[in-house]
């Protein structure tokens, strides 16, 4: 059957899943959601038994119905493959008594990876099934993380440019190497003199842009993002919670039926919407607990109902959780307003207006599926070094955060059910902010120089992300002002005018 897409600010247009993932955002400023979400139509005896690959055809077969068999299964193999430092793509580990889904085994050894090694190509088969023929150009600016896992992912695939726009001086230099040195012919790297509100603020200035438009459309080009909005990036995480189930079945962690927890960091709530989707589709999790850094805006929200994110901005050792505007709620505030997207458009128009909203009575009952948690600075710390010393495995600070909450949820609630822990980043990526914390001896040392001491410590293989950068010649070096993004653009695709 085939499953349509609508706004959550517009029930009336409905578009197909190849449309909503060429653009993105819907044009009256809401997300793309499924009209229903699909029950799995096989069962989990046969899932224990398939690759990633194949349950990732299995799920995305039923979210994707407009993309054939030969399409879907040749962006799968395209995304999951020799990229990926293990065969089985998302392992499990199971440490203390949780089990971690290892997301970060990718190009840039965070779990971005998971959707942005196949959005680009999903992004160029619904190109063609739409015959739209202009060359897709990808814009992103970038704190750090995204915009590695862009370049990585749309480097060197026919038919895309791609341009990643960072703030010169506001990222880690594991993450400016990273960017920097990243090959292939379609990519390009700019250093603005600005923060990340300058470069975000240009780029969207640029989408904006009618007559930009009409340049780029003229020279056959046009612009799309890589955006965490889009169902592109949305879908393909759904399949790795239906895999981690599977798993701990087939390895005989938990019987069949039995109900599980997640955990899961959270940012702009599109994993934890994932696990939720993988829930209704017929997968055995019992709560959902979402887990926030000091920037807590959610367990704010879970705990009353309330959404408010005028407060003070925290910087803390989790930057990808750094977030305020958790842009894919609306997602799940559109589910539990009961579709309704007149609702849903006066709330996220609150937002805007005011920076807070309050949801309905009715609407916080529907919210049972999830819990809220987060963790401290401190905390966070704590949950690094104790777990390495009782277990020695090394965590990163954004899991560190869920592990955390999720040891907490079990003390306060005495639920005995098991858990997952989705586990985001490497603790290769954010390795000062990991060995600080098991060992301030650590403080201030050079950032390469603990790779090494990770390396010894853990007994973790150094990734080849991380040995990449320490040789990687530079290959980009353009920095321009924030005022003239635009012109430089231009010369990147060779416009003149
Ligand atoms: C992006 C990111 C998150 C947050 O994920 P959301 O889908 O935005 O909630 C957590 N951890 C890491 C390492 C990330 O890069």
């Amino acid at each position: 059957m085939n499953l349509l897409y609508k706004s959550t600010r517009n029930n009336e247009n409905t578009v197909t899943a190849s449309q909503a993932i060429l653009k993105g955002l819907a044009d009256d400023g809401g997300l793309f959601v499924p009209e229903r979400i699909p029950k799995l139509d096989v069962s989990m005896d046969e899932l224990k038994k398939m690759s990633y690959q194949e349950t990732a055809y299995e799920v995305m077969k039923l979210f994707l119905t407009d993309f054939t068999e030969e399409e879907l299964k040749h962006c799968i193999d395209s995304a999951y493959d020799s990229k990926f430092d293990t065969d089985v793509i998302a392992p499990l580990v199971k440490v203390g008594d949780t089990y971690h889904l290892e997301l970060f085994h990718g190009a840039t050894i965070a779990f971005k990876d998971m959707a942005l090694s196949i959005l680009p190509h999903l992004l160029t088969t619904a190109a063609k099934k739409n015959n739209v023929t202009d060359e897709i150009v990808i814009l992103t600016a970038t704190s750090g993380d995204t915009g590695k896992a862009a370049l990585a992912g749309f480097a060197d695939v026919p038919g895309t440019k791609i341009i990643v726009f960072y703030p010169k001086g506001g990222v880690s230099r594991v993450q400016e190497l990273q960017m920097v040195t990243q090959k292939g012919e379609n990519t390009a790297v700019v250093a603005i003199h600005g923060n990340f509100d300058n470069a975000q603020s240009g780029v969207k200035a640029l989408f904006e842009d009618r007559e930009l438009e009409s340049e780029l459309a003229e020279a056959g080009y046009r612009f799309s993002s890589a955006n965490s909005i889009n169902i592109g990036r949305l879908v393909p995480q759904v399949v790795y919670y239906v895999y981690a189930y599977a798993k701990l079945l087939e390895n005989e962690e938990i019987v069949s039926g039995e109900e599980i927890n997640v955990t899961v960091p959270t940012g702009n709530f599109g994993n934890i919407l994932a696990a939720y989707y993988a829930k209704q589709m017929g997968v055995p999790f019992a709560k959902l607990i979402c887990a926030s850094n000091e920037n807590k805006v959610l367990f704010d929200f879970f705990r009353t109902g309330v959404y408010d994110r005028n407060r003070e901005f925290i910087l803390t050792s989790s930057p990808s959780m750094d977030i305020l505007i958790s842009s894919n709620l609306e997602r799940l505030i559109y589910t539990i307003a009961g579709q309704d997207s007149e609702k849903n458009r006066d709330l996220m128009a609150q937002l805007k207006e005011t920076g807070s909203y309050e949801i309905t009575p009715e609407m916080r009952e529907k919210l049972g599926d999830f819990e809220g948690g987060y963790a401290t600075e401190e905390e966070t710390k704590e949950t690094i070094r104790t777990t390495y010393e009782h277990t020695g495995y090394v965590m990163d600070t954004h899991t560190a955060v869920a592990a955390h909450v999720c040891a907490q949820y079990r003390k306060d609630s005495q639920d005995p059910a098991k858990c997952l822990i989705a586990s985001t980043a490497s603790p290769y990526k954010f390795i000062h902010s990991v060995m600080t914390a098991i060992d301030g001896k650590y403080d201030g040392a050079d950032e390469f120089d603990l790779v090494d001491e990770l390396s010894r410590i853990s007994g973790m293989e150094v990734p080849n992300a991380i040995e990449e950068i320490r040789n990687a010649d530079i290959r980009h070096r353009k920095e321009c002002d924030p005022e003239n993004m635009k012109d430089t653009v231009k010369e990147i695709l060779g416009i003149r005018g």
